[in-house]
């Protein structure tokens, strides 16, 4: 599908488009092809407040608006994806290179399948009424708990996957009764830009509003803008750290979904041609530039040689081209900086002494030359304490480590400071448990990987974040306990005699 962008976008704020204060825009373009898409409005810090000063204005009403209705909302959004799904996954691959079967048949249909969940979720939602009869009180008292929203949340949302992200995070604003303050990445803008617009007539003015603009610049007048009570972002744990900074600044809570280096462990006992399509989906998805991809590869010492010589096979077969195909298997890296950081982990591979068994350079072959493409890239003769095996590469690269026993697996699996995603390959169902339950990770796939649909909670241990989302959990994170207290009798409580 062909896409007609407007010349320039500007801000969301207040259920209105309009310019940064300043007039500011910066480009934005297709990294599979260099070409230009659009103009996008660079955000102030006057643009920040007025976009808080908005959220705050329609917090009170939005607040007050019951769970069915807001569950109707949430629905309506999910049918305006489906409906326009098509325009979604193409601007989506447009802007970020990756392509154009994986935004049809991902990134937009489990973004409305999020919407989806969270219209039910809300209305699941139910508090709680306990009759307190305790010798330490006086009389009896029914304790009520109410669930209620947190107010105006700022969000970050990262380049690499734009519109599924930001999906994450305002289905479950909306289904709290919150109003959201949301930045993209400059990277990416246009996806969560053209969904506003799509749904910009079922949401009341100022529950989203969307700012754009640069980390440094937006997105850090977000997190020194005082007037927010919740933060929550998506993307690097560097970024990560400074929101939970800002957020203990402000004493307010934060939830982080950082990066990995997640193992995917094979045992020779794997069913073997799933393991070699699971290895694929592990690391050449959306280019390798998954939080959780499968980037750490533990092969056990039976099947390593014909691991590696089918991998090898697999990962130069894999057809890389036009990302508007619907054969292209992988696309552009979203752009330039990605490229030479992949690359300069290339060169860190060969300086550590492990061997590049297929890829490891730019794909330049015709077409490609214009864009950010890299070779599905194995890299074997590696030791997990190699900075190759250590370190976010974010990329179609996997680092391949032979073991021999379990306990061993185990160890090296829990030698890294991430813990986002992992997977276990095996037919022993025992095993399978044991190996899942000792590895310190979020979330651990058996026989699958980079299956992430909405309920089942997905959210990192150790520097790979803080908090759950996908699933009702998060729910608890963007509402906050009211507690009300009623005294059942009418005594007094004798502390204070009257006569
Ligand atoms: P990043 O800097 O963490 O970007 C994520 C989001 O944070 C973007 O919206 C970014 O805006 C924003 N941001 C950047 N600096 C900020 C600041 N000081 N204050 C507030 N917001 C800020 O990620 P990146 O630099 O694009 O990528 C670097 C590495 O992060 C990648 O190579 C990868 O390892 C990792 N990463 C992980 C994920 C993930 O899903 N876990 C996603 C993306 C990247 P701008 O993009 O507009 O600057
Ligand atoms: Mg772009």
């Amino acid at each position: 599908m062909a896409v007609n962008f407007k010349e320039k976008y500007g801000l969301f704020i207040g259920g209105e488009w309009r310019d940064a204060s300043d007039g500011k825009t910066f480009d934005v373009t297709n990294p599979a092809n260099g070409e230009h898409l659009a103009y996008c409005a660079e955000a102030t810090e006057k643009d920040v407040d007025d976009a808080v000063k908005a959220a705050w204005a329609a917090f009170p009403a939005w607040k007050e608006v019951q769970p069915q209705d807001r569950a109707a909302i949430l629905n309506k959004i999910a049918d305006r994806i489906d409906e326009n799904a098509e325009l979604l996954a193409a601007v989506e691959t447009l802007d970020n290179g990756k392509p154009i079967r994986e935004t049809t048949f991902i990134d937009v249909p489990w973004a409305s399948e999020h919407f989806r969940y969270f219209a039910g979720a809300i209305l699941t939602q139910q508090g709680s009424a306990t009759v307190l009869n305790t010798p330490n009180i006086t009389g009896n008292a029914l304790s009520i708990v109410l669930r209620e929203p947190i107010g105006v949340v700022g969000q970050i949302v990262p380049w690499n996957f734009p519109f599924l992200m930001a999906a994450w995070k305002l289905a479950p604003v909306l289904a709290a009764g919150d109003c959201s303050v949301i930045k993209s990445s400059s990277t990416t803008p246009l996806s969560l830009i053209v969904f506003l617009e799509l749904i910009q007539d079922l949401i009341p003015a100022g529950v989203i509003n969307m700012i754009t603009g640069k980390g440094s610049k937006a997105g850090q007048y977000i997190l020194d803008h005082p007037g927010f009570r919740k933060l929550a972002f998506t993307g690097s744990t560097e970024v990560g750290l400074s929101i939970a900074r800002a957020a203990a600044e402000k004493l307010i809570p934060a939830t982080l979904e950082l990066g990995g280096k997640s193992a995917n462990i094979y045992f020779d006992d794997c069913n073997f041609d799933q393991a070699i399509d699971g290895l694929q989906v592990g690391i050449l998805f959306n280019q390798g530039q998954v939080c959780c991809a499968g980037s750490r590869v533990f092969v056990q010492e039976g099947i390593y040689d014909k691991f590696v010589d089918a991998a090898i096979k697999a990962f130069e077969k894999v057809k890389q081209g036009d990302t508007m195909d619907m054969n292209t298997q992988i696309g552009s890296q979203v752009n330039e900086a990605q490229v030479k950081k992949i690359a300069s982990y290339i060169e860190i591979a060969k300086q550590e002494g492990a061997t590049i068994a297929c890829g490891g350079e730019r794909a330049t072959e015709g077409d490609l030359a214009k864009g950010c493409y890299f070779k599905p890239t194995l890299i074997t003769n590696v030791t997990n304490d190699m900075r190759v095996a250590q370190e976010e590469i974010f990329g179609p690269v996997a680092v391949v480590i032979k073991f021999k026993t379990e306990d061993e697996v185990i160890k090296m699996a829990n030698d890294n400071d991430y813990g986002l995603g992992g997977a276990v390959w095996t037919r022993d169902i025992y095993k399978a448990i044991r190996v899942a339950r000792a590895v310190e990770t979020g979330r651990m796939w058996v026989n699958t990987y980079n299956q992430i649909p909405a309920g089942a909670p997905f959210g990192g241990y150790k520097k790979s974040g803080i908090g759950r989302e996908t699933d009702l959990s998060i729910m608890d994170a963007y509402t906050q306990q009211k507690n009300i207290f009623v005294n059942l009798s009418e005594e007094t409580t004798g502390f204070y005699p009257q006569d």
